[in-house]
């Protein structure tokens, strides 16, 4: 699933130093020449591509940036020191914008790019460099020039690591929200995702992970009921995907409700249905533990489930262990992901795995919207079925937290 995570950031290099005035004085030379040192250049600022980093969350929180000043020159010849140039770390990809221009600065696509965003201003003349044979005592220098300012946006294409299943209800949102930084609406009614949520969930200060939250996916959104199957298909970019289950739905039974889902996904896209999967049985705190385990064996016997199974809630306190745990073995299991990929034969079978989703994907899609299109003809006033006609396929969902 592509997202497009953005921060914009102040910056401002450093000032170069002033250029100095001074004379030569020592003690039998009174009239020495001059020996105004020149101004230390101001520091600039950098961006760095750094494969540890996946997010541009960090500057959302810390928008502003400036580097160091040069010192002024000194007396005796001695330059000022330069100002220390800034690096900013962000993930690979990342691309920079003039904020106010719209232009593109650049972009940092391999480990270890640079990209200067903010040039420092140039250090000031000394009175040194006005001597002349007609001039054995200038009074002139030269300042430093000002540090370059700018408002820069960056913008990164995010792919979520895990995607979130559920009927509507199930507490997917609430799960977004309980463990990560983002605030999706909760609302008890279906459909209070029309977008898709991003959240990243930080793990300690250099380990995240990224959630996605997929608009609720009802019974029949293989067919082209609803909203839920053009969001499938942003699901297939994810690698791991949570099956969230209401354990106490208002209609019906949580077994019910987690067939439903397993359903869709396998006409959906048999590939998708064969992705790791967990089994996240939410809303414990409404049932006692007894019922909770039951519950849990009925689902697992009617899923035929051989997979994970974590029981949590997603909000209040009761069940954070399990909830921690859940967040815990997603980072690892994401960890060890990405040290996989760095397998070329690896990498090549996800790839495929993901070609095969995304044409078994188009497929349902193209599959639905016929059905939809015969359905209209057929029935000229029934307004139940999406309009089909914009093939959405490719479409990039920008995230706005
Ligand atoms: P979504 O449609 O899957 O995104 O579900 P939401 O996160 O919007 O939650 C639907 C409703 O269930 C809201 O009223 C939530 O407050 C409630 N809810 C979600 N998780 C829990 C939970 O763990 N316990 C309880 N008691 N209610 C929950
Ligand atoms: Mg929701």
């Amino acid at each position: 699933m592509k997202f497009v995570d953005e921060s914009v950031i102040k910056i401002s290099a450093g000032n170069g130093g002033n250029g100095c005035m001074s004379f030569r004085r020592e003690k039998y030379i009174p009239k020495g020449g001059p020996d105004g040192g020149d101004g230390g250049k101001g520091g600039s600022i950098i961006l760095e591509a750094d494969e540890a980093l996946n997010t541009l969350v960090d500057y959302r929180y810390q928008p502003l940036y400036r580097a160091q000043s040069g010192e002024p020159g000194k007396g005796r010849n001695c330059s000022g020191k330069a100002g220390e140039d800034l690096v900013l770390k962000v993930p690979v990809g990342t691309v920079a914008f003039d904020d106010e221009t719209q232009e593109m600065i650049g972009d940092l696509t391999q480990p270890g790019d640079q990209l200067l965003i903010a040039r420092g201003g140039k250090g000031g003349l000394g009175n040194t460099h006005f001597k002349s044979s007609t001039n054995r005592a200038p009074r002139q220098t030269i300042p430093g020039t000002a540090g370059e300012a700018r408002e820069v946006r960056l913008e990164l294409n995010v792919l979520a690591d895990v995607g979130l299943l559920g009927l509507p209800n199930a507490g997917k949102s609430s799960l977004i929200r309980a463990i990560s930084s983002a605030k999706p609406k909760v609302a008890n009614y279906p459909f209070t995702t029309l977008t898709p949520n991003l959240g990243v969930v930080k793990m300690g200060q250099y380990r995240s992970f990224v959630v996605a939250d997929i608009p609720g996916l009802i019974e029949g959104a293989a067919e082209g009921h609803g909203l839920g199957i053009r969001f499938l298909k942003h699901i297939a970019r994810t690698r791991l995907l949570l099956h969230i289950v209401d354990l106490l739905p208002y209609e019906g039974t949580a077994e019910e409700h987690a067939a439903v889902i397993v359903s869709e996904l396998m006409q959906f896209s048999p590939t998708l249905a064969e992705r790791d999967r967990w089994l996240v049985l939410n809303k414990a705190d409404l049932i006692s533990d007894a019922d909770a385990q039951a519950s849990v064996e009925r689902i697992i016997a009617a899923l035929d489930w051989q997979g994970p199974v974590y029981v949590i809630s997603a909000l209040g306190t009761e069940h954070k262990a399990a909830l921690d745990q859940l967040c815990y073995d997603i980072m690892a299991y994401i960890e060890d992901y990405r040290d996989q990929l760095e397998q070329a034969d690896f990498a090549e079978a996800q790839m495929n795995e993901l070609r095969q989703v995304q044409q078994e994907g188009r497929e349902t899609i193209m599959r639905a919207r016929d059905l939809a299109r015969a359905k209209r003809s057929a029935d000229a006033s029934d307004d139940d079925w999406d309009d089909w006609d914009d093939d959405d396929w490719d479409v990039d969902v920008e995230y706005v937290q």
